[in-house]
């Protein structure tokens, strides 16, 4: 099964919320009783970026890229990018992988590649 990333979407107002909130922004319903999960598009605009270099040694590569990506349904997102020359305003698309390792468990998250 592919993962997903989901959002949380209003039964009343139909406001999508990514991170889970505990009352709608929009209509103060209670986010525990009143909202649908529904999986976020992968597909999204680049809004901006930024690399960081000389990570501590747990990271396995020698650069992060990190985005802010809005999504096709008007979300914005961040997630890793793994694009060499990334643009402002490129359409990119996000596939879910481990972002990063612990000794306990994964963490999954979006990385984004060109379109
Ligand atoms: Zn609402």
């Amino acid at each position: 099964m592919e993962r997903e990333i989901f959002g949380y979407k209003c039964q009343k107002c139909g406001t999508l919320h990514y991170p889970f909130r505990m009352v709608c922004k929009n209509c103060r319903a209670n986010g525990y009783f009143e909202f649908d999960t529904v999986p976020l598009p992968h597909a999204g605009k680049l809004l901006t970026f930024t690399f960081i270099h000389n990570l501590p040694a747990e990271f396995e590569v020698a650069r992060l890229g990190l985005g802010i990506v809005e999504l096709e349904n008007g979300l914005r997102v961040t997630g890793q990018i793994q694009i060499d020359d990334p643009k402002l305003g490129m359409d990119v698309v996000g596939a879910i992988e481990v972002v990063k390792r612990d000794a306990y468990d994964n963490r999954y998250g979006f990385v984004f590649r060109a379109a």
